[in-house]
């Protein structure tokens, strides 16, 4: 995940801080210090480090921290809003259009995720905002964008307007509004061409298209990955075309975090949406607010809701959390929890939001989610009734079951002890439900 390691380096910095009894100008020049050079060292830019932290420094005398006893949490307040606010403090959404189609091109130089991204946001506003959605594709230039767009939007079930490589791209965007507006579609997505670098026919004809469609939005691609150099990147494609925005893809990977911390103080440009992996459901809207929390490594526990609220089936949730509640859990029940659990994508990424999370190591997750498959593959292997009634599974059973699964009878008993687990808690959960109180320990992923 990007900003990995600029997380570790203010923990080590709040860490000290925290040891600190008293916040003196020596000691908060020292932690300046250090926050400057994790920032250099994630390449943010150094003109937006300078100012970052003097603005820390300004905003710390001014609170009067120095006075405070134990003011530690004071500094990682005052650092948190200025990343936000570095961020881009508040969401910076698409405006959509009442009674016409809301046109929205997408630009970027090549391999940004232009084309991934198109069909990232017709997931998203096809099924999650019940919109109407068009593709229009033109990028001419490579034949395989169009096969690509062509692809997801039958995957997607959306509309998709091409006219192959032989047709000008300013006239299919023109055709594509056209269809967009006469066929009462709610939103028009135009996948435009790349090029590995900033050329000026591109531009010229990206100028052209603009004229021509007049975009509710622009949103130009940044791959995280590219560093520095997408500051001037977005410069370059503002100067000509005026951006509404910015989508941050490839967030997931293991950029050092500088582009996406720098670019919007260096443009003004807002970063609109991040891309969080290939999948048609990676793509986050952007929230400063949180994505502050989790570089300061406080987790980030509005995504997690979020996500697991669109991601899990929430009748099956529901009925699940009665089930728990009410002590009829079963081994069904639990396959079924692992089964929504795995739709929220991989365990790792899960944990990295929960608060208190980010310490999991790498190794950790990765046995967790082996684990999980494990009991998967051990479940699908047994009858419904051993399902219902783990209770009868004898040696012989389980020799059966281990062979049909290529598991040993040691994993197996391993998943028994943690569903018998998994219950005992739900029991304990229903004797503190009436205190409003949760028990220790309980508050994490039950047992998983
Ligand atoms: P285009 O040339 O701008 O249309 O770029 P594509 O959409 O074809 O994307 C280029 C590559 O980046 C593809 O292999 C995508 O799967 C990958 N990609 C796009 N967005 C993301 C992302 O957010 N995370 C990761 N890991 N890969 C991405």
């Amino acid at each position: 995940m990007a900003f990995e390691s600029l997380t570790d380096k203010f923990s080590a910095i709040f860490k000290k801080i925290r040891g600190q009894s008293r916040l003196t100008e020596k000691n908060m020049d020292d932690m300046l210090k250090e926050v400057r050079i994790a920032l250099l060292e994630a390449d943010v830019n150094f003109k937006v480090v300078k100012e970052f932290t003097e603005n820390i420094k300004q905003k710390a005398i001014g609170e009067q921290v120095y006075l405070k006893l134990n003011p530690s949490q004071m500094v990682v307040k005052i650092v948190h809003d200025e990343l936000e606010s570095l961020l881009g403090s508040g969401e910076s959404e698409i405006k959509y259009q009442r009674n016409k189609p809301t046109v929205i091109m997408l630009v970027g130089l090549q391999g940004s995720g232009k084309t991934t991204s198109a069909g990232k946001l017709g997931y998203l506003m096809k099924n999650k905002l019940n919109k109407k959605v068009l593709f229009a594709a033109c990028d001419v230039y490579r034949p395989a964008a169009i096969d690509q767009l062509s692809q997801i939007a039958n995957q997607l079930n959306i509309d998709i307007y091409q006219k192959g490589t032989n047709y000008n791209p300013v006239d299919i965007a023109k055709e594509a509004k056209n269809k967009a507006f006469n066929e009462h579609y709610d939103v028009l997505i135009v996948d435009t061409a790349g090029r590995l670098q900033i050329d000026e026919p591109l531009m010229e004809e990206l100028n052209k298209m603009q004229s021509s469609i007049e975009p509710d939005e622009i949103l130009l691609l940044v791959d995280a990955m590219s560093g520095q150099d997408a500051i001037n990147v977005a410069k370059t494609f503002n100067q000509k075309l005026k951006l509404s925005g910015i989508i941050m893809s490839k967030l997931d990977g293991d950029a050092r975090g500088g582009a996406a911390l720098s670019i919007k103080h260096l443009t003004g440009i807002p970063i609109k949406f991040s891309g969080i992996g290939e999948k048609l459901t990676d793509l986050d809207i952007f929230h400063p607010d949180r994505m502050a929390d989790r570089i300061l490594g406080m987790g980030d526990v509005m995504s997690l809701v979020e996500k697991v609220q669109t991601e899990i089936d929430e009748k099956e949730a529901r009925k699940a959390a009665s089930k728990m509640m009410n002590g009829s859990f079963t081994l069904v029940d639990m396959l079924e929890q692992l089964k929504q659990v795995k739709k929220l994508g991989s365990l790792g990424g899960l944990m990295k939001m929960i608060p208190g999370m980010p310490n999991i190591s790498e190794e950790q997750q990765q046995a967790a989610e082996r684990e999980m498959k494990t009991f998967e593959a051990i479940m699908n292997s047994m009858t419904e009734e051993e399902k219902l009634h783990p209770e009868i599974l004898k040696n012989s059973r389980k020799v059966r079951i281990a062979k049909g699964c290529g598991k040993t009878n040691a994993d197996i008993n391993r998943m028994l002890k943690k569903f018998e687990q998994s219950k005992e808690m739900m029991k304990r959960l229903q004797q503190y439900k009436k205190s409003g109180r949760i028990p220790p320990g309980m508050n994490g992923l039950s047992g998983f």
